[in-house]
């Protein structure tokens, strides 16, 4: 899609610290990190949003529980990690590329902000 960022970042034409690929996603670190660990994974494919993708494809939402996992293992997070999708600009979500963002590397509170 156009003017996407994150379809820019998957096809190569924007750079970022790409720490996971696999058929279905890419899997780069938040220029704006909010934990030790935050990782942002996304499906190749654009879609806006987690409801979108998971109509579309779901097998793309399968693929990004597996990433999320094989990332949280390199990066040693056993204590625990947190994945969160932002879905809509209400609840903060500023690029409209499905993604879930995993964050770890210290204590995470409950309730989010
Ligand atoms: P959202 O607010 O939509 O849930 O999350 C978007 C995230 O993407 C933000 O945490 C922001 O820091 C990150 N981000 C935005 N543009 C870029 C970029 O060009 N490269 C990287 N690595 N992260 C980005
Ligand atoms: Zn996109």
């Amino acid at each position: 899609m156009a003017e996407c960022v994150f379809c820019a970042i998957v096809s190569g034409d924007v750079p970022a610290d790409v720490v996971h690929k696999s058929e279905r996603t890419v899997a780069f670190r938040d220029v704006n990190a909010q934990a030790p660990t935050h990782v942002l994974v996304v499906p190749r494919r654009h879609e806006p949003d987690l409801a979108a993708l998971s109509a579309a494809a779901p097998e793309d939402v399968a693929a990004i529980g597996t990433a999320v996992a094989d990332i949280a293992a390199a990066e040693g997070l056993g204590e625990g990690y947190r994945v969160v999708f932002n879905t809509g600009a209400g609840a903060g979500q500023t690029v409209f590329h499905c993604h879930a963002h995993l964050l770890g590397g210290r204590r995470l509170e409950w309730p989010p902000g």
